[in-house]
């Protein structure tokens, strides 16, 4: 495995734990198997280190992730804020993990602003804001998951990692390349997985729970979506699926559910690109997925103030669902010269 850090910023991490005794790890609002992931992961490796750790989360994980070991012991600001108002305040050591600016801890952001200890920042996010004493910012990597295993690793610390941490950071690992499908070129990523599997990880389990397994209302949901709120812009090489609020309550809507709905489109031949965009209590929320490199963070930037990696991206819209369908729609065409070697020639719409 390639080292990714120079001996002196390992150094520094290596200081500012040895010297902090109550250090508070958080991560990003709507957290998902990699945010949670790498949480709990460096939880259970600073606990075996005799730390004191708490884990403080902006709102709540989806019930999928639950198995994760620790996932009970992680305080949410939403139902704890007083309890997280205090742990912020008197960690020595505040490690954040899978988000680049303090706005993606959501209400939560106050107490990260306000917290006068160090602060470290463990990433794969493009441009993180400059707020950490200490920043890991490997945007090529899989997942925060793997980055955090690396840093583990060169700081020497791989025995002191245990099942529940492995289990935690292969999850993250396993949800952000889609099972090894997405994001993993680099060989380094499988003999991560093979040092996992050593510690006794069951991945097929970790597959299951975490990435394929849902509800009946959930799978009804989607395929709802796909026969009837699909649209298809041939010659955008396009998907665009809307759903509203009523729709998903209809089929029991619960966070998460339509957590794979974007994908889905991208799985037909020719199709270059898809946007789901739902309908949220006050916004509606955008999520973009390509192949072949079509730059759908840029669109959703340009377009609504969002951002994300190239071919996973996302944004949230103030307005109404339709308002926010029309100017994607709109706005398409645009971007088609992006499409110049992207996307394949013919039309295999024709249903
Ligand atoms: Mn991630």
């Amino acid at each position: 495995m390639n080292k990714v850090l120079d001996a002196r910023t390992v150094d520094k991490f290596e200081k500012l734990i040895s010297s902090a005794s109550s250090i508070v790890l958080t991560c990003h609002v709507r957290p998902d198997g990699d945010a949670i992931g790498s949480t709990l992961g460096w939880m259970h490796l600073l606990h075996t280190l005799g730390k004191s750790v708490s884990v403080m989360i902006p709102d709540n994980a989806p019930r999928s992730l639950s198995f994760m070991p620790g996932f009970d012991r992680m305080a949410v600001f939403t139902r704890h804020e007083a309890h997280c108002l205090k742990h912020f305040r008197e960690a020595d050591l505040i490690i954040c993990c899978d988000f680049n600016q303090p706005s993606r801890l959501d209400k939560m952001q106050p107490l990260l602003d306000g917290a006068t200890c160090p602060k470290v920042l463990i990433d794969h996010h493009v441009e993180p804001d400059p707020f950490a004493d200490l920043t890991f910012s490997f945007p090529d990597m899989s997942s925060t998951c793997e980055l955090s295993f690396r840093i583990m690793a060169e700081l020497g610390l791989y025995s002191d990692l245990n099942l529940d941490g492995a289990t935690c950071l292969l999850t993250g690992m396993v949800t952000d390349t889609k099972n090894f499908t997405v994001n993993c070129k680099n060989p380094d990523i499988y003999e991560i997985l093979m040092r996992l599997l050593e510690k006794g990880v069951d991945k097929n389990r970790i597959v299951r729970l975490a990435l394929t397994e849902k509800s009946m209302g959930a799978l009804l949901l989607e395929s709802y979506a796909i026969s009837n709120k699909m649209e298809i812009f041939p010659d955008l090489h396009g998907a665009v699926i809307t759903l509203d609020k009523e729709e998903c309550e209809r089929f029991h809507y619960e966070k998460g559910d339509t957590e794979g709905l974007v994908n889905r489109p991208t799985e037909v031949r020719g199709i270059t690109f898809s946007f789901f965009l739902r309908e949220d209590s006050d916004c509606v929320k955008v999520s973009a997925r390509s192949v072949m490199d079509f730059p759908v963070n840029l669109i959703c930037k340009e377009l609504f103030g969002g951002g994300g990696h190239v071919m996973a991206a996302g944004a949230e819209f103030k307005g109404s669902l339709s308002e926010c369908r029309d100017i994607l729609v709109e706005a398409l065409p645009r971007y088609a010269h992006f499409l110049k070697g992207r996307s394949d020639r013919r039309d295999y719409f024709n249903l």
